[in-house]
């Protein structure tokens, strides 16, 4: 696990060994203490150097050992061990020194890097700190501010960063430890006390008071309900004012509250799930093990709106040639400055040059003939769509995967209008589809495996969450997304107001509320829907009967608004009033205050007082609650899928790990307690009746989210 070696006659190299990233399992300490005390009683050794195998100095700590008891020797004083040494030690960084790999270079006296090597704190994103000591290494060694940064956003550095924040002493193009053994020997013999970290104070910083004061107002505005930001910056505030040993002692006080938290087995129950989703299956048993993606090297995108833009910058950025058509011609050219600006900025962004000749623009659909994949992002039309899919199937080679970007359509039915009904799989991207991380992948039942393999490891490539789910109406966010927006529109009907209601889910971390968010995306695209579905009837018809449509409760609130020429922030008014269209800060409408009591008097309804705990129950329990239909109906293979797609898609807040995590926590029996309680006092609205899915799990003892799956299977295996 670390293997030792004498090169260069004098020098020590401790190599770690535990693929695939060096990660510092107990097995690896026991390595790193045995070899250090080896090459310290070693009389030939003058200088050591520390390396990782494989191109990789070291991953961290072993995520895996968290749930377990410590076992192995204990990080800190390994650290300090090598950080008191007689002799120079020397970190070659190579590929990554992240968490407890960083926490261990900084106790080595000379750090040195590979150019392309990229160092981090990411402990944040955990819900911990970096409580090897990094938290007191780290601002002593680069100074408050800059160790603030790192530390609380738990962003990764490059090597060039690294080297201007004073975190290496050294970047090299060439091998590493070559570089790191030479290095060695040149500081053999010099006296170590400048470098053992630990025993400085921070760079002096002139009003730390206010500093720290001005940090933690923006970390808490950030972290939306986080606690382990705030932790991170009373660390890094203990290192700037307390003497060593005290800045250790609280940095444990505060590990030890965040270790046992909700957040921070939240937060690594989304590590798990993320990489949970891309070992994906289908109901037919295909499986992600077993399929074989198709190499895609040229793509093709139909229809450069909002989302065929994003789409082929999305597929640029990744390396591949772009085939981009349009059929407007005014719109094509939009489309070409818009997405080569993308593009640019993008690569701007990235130190790299902009991908501006992958892509190719074109008004004729032939000019896709022979790419590999195609994305369809047509307007949300299924007959259009059919038109499209027939050409594309004419057009293209065989073997040709044809994509569609629908938000709603029936994959299936579009899939049944072409010849090859196996190529057709949905690929489901969110606005801006350059920037947000999630991809649904939908399959049908016809769709191949292969199919969906290639979707999946596009995605993947894209840097995206890719999660595959089932055919059915709204995939599986958007379909958890209507119970929640219309219980939102309920409690408005009810006496709550756009403001209590967005201001009771943003506590809870959203990073915008329901209508805020409806605001921003256009009340319009709802109102297309719902007129497509038969539900709108214009005008404001008055009493209870109103508001019932197709046999269950109707809030024709949206549609009012919509008439009104509301569309949201587009239009500078919606839920809230904006400065001019366009603008995005929201403010509260005295119009629409009085619009809602005029609309209760008509439909005589009395506004009653809601709290804010009634807002996340109706809200969040009727999303979950379609949730557990979902499993039950085999749309998503687990219930880390809905969690991905929530987490990275919806702005659901990640420290509270996903819905279906979140009931969990919550506990099963009280979730179903609240939506019994609900769906007595409102019979008319299905959306609460409790699933049947969730009754079970209930019934079974409500297990771990884990073991769901067994419930789940054996009712599956039932019917
Ligand atoms: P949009 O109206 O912005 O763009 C559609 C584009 O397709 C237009 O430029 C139009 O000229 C072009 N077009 C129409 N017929 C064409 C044809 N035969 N060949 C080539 N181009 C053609 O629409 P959008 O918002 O980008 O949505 C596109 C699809 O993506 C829809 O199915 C929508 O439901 C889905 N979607 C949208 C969002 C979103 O937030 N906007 C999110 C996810 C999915």
């Amino acid at each position: 696990m670390a293997e030792y070696n004498r090169v260069s006659e004098c020098v020590g190299l401790i190599t770690l060994r535990n693929p695939p990233v060096n990660a510092l399992s107990a097995a690896v300490r026991q390595g790193i203490v045995d070899t250090v005390e080896r090459a310290l009683s070693d009389p030939n050794v003058k200088s050591v150097v520390i390396c990782g195998q494989n191109g990789i100095f070291c991953g961290g700590a072993d995520i895996k050992e968290f749930g377990s008891k410590m076992t192995g020797p204990p990080l800190i004083p390994m650290i300090h061990a090598i950080e008191s040494a007689n002799k120079p030690v020397v970190a070659a960084i190579e590929g990554s020194a992240l968490g407890g790999g960083l926490e261990l270079a900084l106790g080595c006296h000379y750090r040195i890097a590979h150019s392309k090597a990229r160092l981090g704190l990411p402990e944040v994103s955990l819900g911990l700190l970096p409580a090897a000591g990094g938290s007191q290494r780290l601002p002593r060694l680069i100074g408050v501010p800059a160790a603030l940064n790192l530390i609380t956003t738990g962003r990764h550095v490059t090597a060039a960063e690294a080297l201007q924040l004073g975190i290496v002493d050294q970047v090299t193009d060439h091998n590493t430890v070559d570089a790191a053994v030479k290095f060695a020997l040149s500081v053999a013999g010099r006296s170590l006390d400048p470098r053992r970290i630990s025993t400085h104070p921070c760079p002096q910083q002139p009003d730390l008071d206010a500093l720290f004061e001005e940090v933690m107002q923006k970390v808490r505005q950030s972290a939306r309900g986080a606690i382990a930001p705030i932790a991170c910056v009373q660390a890094v505030r203990a290192a700037a004012t307390l003497p060593y040993a005290q800045g250790m002692e609280r940095e444990r006080e505060l590990m030890a509250t965040l270790f046992t938290s909700g957040q921070a087995r939240a937060l690594q129950y989304c590590f798990f799930a993320e990489r949970a989703v891309g070992r994906w299956r289908m109901p037919s048993g295909a499986r992600w093990d077993t399929s074989k993606p198709r190499p895609v090297h040229k793509a093709a995108v139909i229809g450069l709106g909002t989302m065929g833009r994003g789409i082929t910058v999305a597929l640029a950025q990744t390396g591949l040639s772009v085939i981009a058509v349009e059929t407007q011609e005014k719109q094509l050219m939009e489309a070409k400055q818009a997405i080569s600006g993308m593009l640019e900025r993008g690569a701007k962004r990235r130190g790299v040059a902009p991908a501006l000749d992958r892509v190719i623009y074109s008004q004729n659909i032939q000019a896709v003939a022979d790419v590999d994949l195609v994305i369809e992002a047509v307007f949300e039309d299924i007959a259009l769509k059919t038109k499209v899919f027939q050409q594309l199937s004419a057009v293209c080679k065989p073997g040709t995967l044809l994509c569609t970007n629908t938000s709603a359509l029936d994959v299936d039915q579009l899939a049944s209008e072409t010849p090859n009904p196996e190529l057709v799989v949905g690929m489901h991207f969110f606005a801006p589809a350059h920037v947000m991380k999630l991809l649904e992948v939908v399959y049908g039942p016809r769709s191949s495996p292969q199919a969906v393999a290639t979707a999946m490891q596009l995605g993947k490539k894209m840097g995206k969450a890719s999660v595959a789910v089932g055919n059915c109406r709204g995939f599986v966010g958007n379909r958890m997304l209507k119970p929640y927006i219309e219980e939102a529109f309920f409690l408005l009907e009810e006496g709550a107001t756009p403001e209590l209601v967005d201001q009771a889910l943003e506590e809870f971390g959203f990073s915008m509320g329901v209508f805020r968010m409806s605001d921003l995306s256009g009340l319009d695209v709802g109102w297309r829907v719902r007129k497509g579905d038969g539900l709108v009837e214009p005008g404001t018809a008055s009493g209870r009967s109103a508001r019932i449509r197709q046999g269950r409760r109707y809030s024709p609130l949206g549609d009012l608004l919509c008439e009104e020429g509301r569309f949201g922030q587009k239009t500078g008014r919606g839920w809230y009033q904006y400065d001019k269209p366009g603008s995005r800060v929201a403010r509260s409408d005295p119009w629409l205050h009085s619009f809602l009591g005029a609309y209760r008097a008509q439909h005589g309804l009395v506004a009653r007082r809601i709290d804010h705990q009634e807002v996340l129950e109706r809200c969040l329990y009727a999303l979950i609650n379609e949730g557990f239909h979902i499993l039950d109906d085999g749309i998503a293979a687990g219930p880390e899928d809905i969690d991905v797609i929530y987490v990275s898609g919806y702005g659901w807040p990640r420290h509270r790990g996903g819905p279906m995590f979140y009931a969990n926590m919550v506990g099963l029996a009280k979730v179903l307690e609240r939506l019994e309680h609900y769906q007595q006092l409102h019979p008319e609205v299905p959306h609460l009746q409790p699933s049947s899915l969730l009754r079970r799990l209930v019934a079974s003892g409500s297990p771990p989210i884990h073991k769901w799956g067994e419930v789940i299977k054996k009712l599956h295996s039932q019917l």
